[in-house]
């Protein structure tokens, strides 16, 4: 039987579920898998009795990196090329596989041109190919990298290790100010940005002694286009693709944290868990509900205020371990992914 109704199936709103293989260590450890797959959109996960969960999509091990890519990659694409704007979500506790669904195997620098290589590169990859194919007009692209810590908002590439703040005007929509902005001609150039956000993240690790899997990074790129019709007339398309690599969700113990941990266990609590109330009141509202939609609940979904509902696309890669002894995460991260269906 199952525990929920099959999801309703809206264009702009994908869940995906991607299962990692067992690990060595989790093998050592005496653990058994207890997540199956039981049809392309199902999983049964054994806990005491069977539980079954549906999405989208699941990606179980058979789905390699290019397979990924064309579920949830290669449509945010065209998306963008068409001047809509996008977001990719990896979501999962820590060790799940979020940087390696995101990035690859050891982060950006695992070689871009390999079988491994994850999300981003390929995105980038797919989306410089199509651009050299349009005739008809120019397309711009500007990329910025950022990391949200504790509600706090860093510049990955910029100069400073200052905190940023979110500005909203009529012309420019939601931004925030005083963020570096490099331009990027082809994978390459996205590749070195990317490593060198990831370099000065873990410089930001060491020296104020925190740790990345409790931020969220968001790495941006902005598409700027015009055409110009027979008539003369200029049509100017941008768009956003934003794609972030999430904080690890598991449960923060705040048993015994003061001061700083303390602080920092709550506001990662906070931030996904108003990531998720958003996508459940924009999931509503595209069934015709009148809701508010708290965007400014956390500074990530202020933040993607302007690429999260309306006609912009967003894709939940929800990542779990298989192993028996991560049962508790993972069902927490498969109710999490159900509830933004
Ligand atoms: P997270 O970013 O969620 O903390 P990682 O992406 O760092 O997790 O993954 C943890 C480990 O598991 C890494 O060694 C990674 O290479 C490996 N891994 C994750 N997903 C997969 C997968 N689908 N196939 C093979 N190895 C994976
Ligand atoms: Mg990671």
């Amino acid at each position: 039987q199952y525990s929920e109704p099959a999801p309703t199936s809206s264009d702009n709103l994908k869940v995906i579920v991607r299962v990692r293989p067992i690990n060595d260590r989790e093998r050592g450890l005496g653990g058994h898998k207890c997540v199956q797959q039981s049809s392309s959109q199902s999983l049964k996960v054994l806990t005491s009795e069977a539980q079954y969960f549906t999405f989208d999509a699941i990606a179980g091990e058979a789905i390699d990196q290019e397979g990924l890519f064309q579920v949830a990659g290669q449509p945010i694409v065209e998306n963008c090329l068409s001047g809509y704007n996008s977001c990719i979500f990896a979501y999962g506790q820590t060790g799940s596989g979020k940087t390696y669904t995101m990035s690859g195997p050891s982060g950006i620098e695992s070689g871009h041109n390999d079988e491994s290589r994850g999300l981003i590169p390929r995105v980038f990859d797919h989306l410089f190919a199509r651009i050299a194919q349009l005739q008809t007009r120019q397309v711009f692209c500007k990329c910025s990298f950022l990391e949200i810590y504790n509600e706090n908002i860093t510049d990955l590439l910029g100069p400073s290790e200052a905190h940023l703040h979110i500005r909203e005007d009529a012309a420019r929509g939601v931004y925030v100010e005083n963020l570096h902005e490099e331009e990027v001609s082809s994978v390459d150039d996205v590749v070195q940005l990317l490593a060198r956000g990831q370099a000065a993240r873990r410089v930001g690790e060491t020296n104020m002694n925190r740790e990345s899997s409790r931020s969220h990074s968001v790495f941006t790129c902005t598409l700027q286009s015009s055409t110009t019709d027979e008539n003369g007339i200029t049509n100017i398309l941008r768009s956003r693709l934003n794609l972030v690599d999430l904080a690890g969700s598991e449960r923060q113990k705040s048993s015994g944290a003061a001061g700083e941990r303390l602080r920092e266990a709550s506001s990662i609590n906070k931030s996904l868990s108003s990531l998720g109330l958003v996508i459940m009141s924009l999931v509503d509202v595209q069934r015709g509900a009148q809701r508010h939609v708290p965007y400014r609940d956390s500074r990530l979904t202020y933040l993607l205020q302007d690429s999260l509902g309306g006609n912009s696309k967003t894709i939940m890669v929800a990542n779990i371990s298989p192993a028996s002894a991560n049962l508790a995460e993972t069902l927490s991260t498969l109710r999490f992914a159900q509830r933004a269906k």
